[in-house]
């Protein structure tokens, strides 16, 4: 369980920490910053700004299986021909 006392991890957020030591919007702040590639998730806990996460890394591999899974899915509906909507 989360700790949901715990305060956001960026310096003057007063937001209670949500995922990785960080609220909902530092974190979809600092996805956003990964994803540009400024900065990476190993980077931002060597700068404290965010704390590693067994529950995400394990949440991570479901979300990419069941990614893979579907784009498979739909790979071979296609290119079965079957229809892949209504
Ligand atoms: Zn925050």
């Amino acid at each position: 369980m989360p700790d949901l006392t715990e305060k956001c991890l960026t310096p003057r957020c007063s937001q209670l920490a949500r995922t990785r030591g960080l609220c909902a919007r530092c974190y979809t702040a600092a996805a956003n910053a990964i994803s540009k590639g400024q900065v990476t998730w190993e980077k931002l806990e060597e700068l404290g700004l965010s704390k590693a996460s067994q529950r995400d890394k394990g949440h991570a591999a479901l979300f990419q299986n069941a990614l893979q899974e579907a784009l498979q899915g739909e790979a071979n509906a296609k290119a079965l021909g079957w229809p892949t909507g209504k």
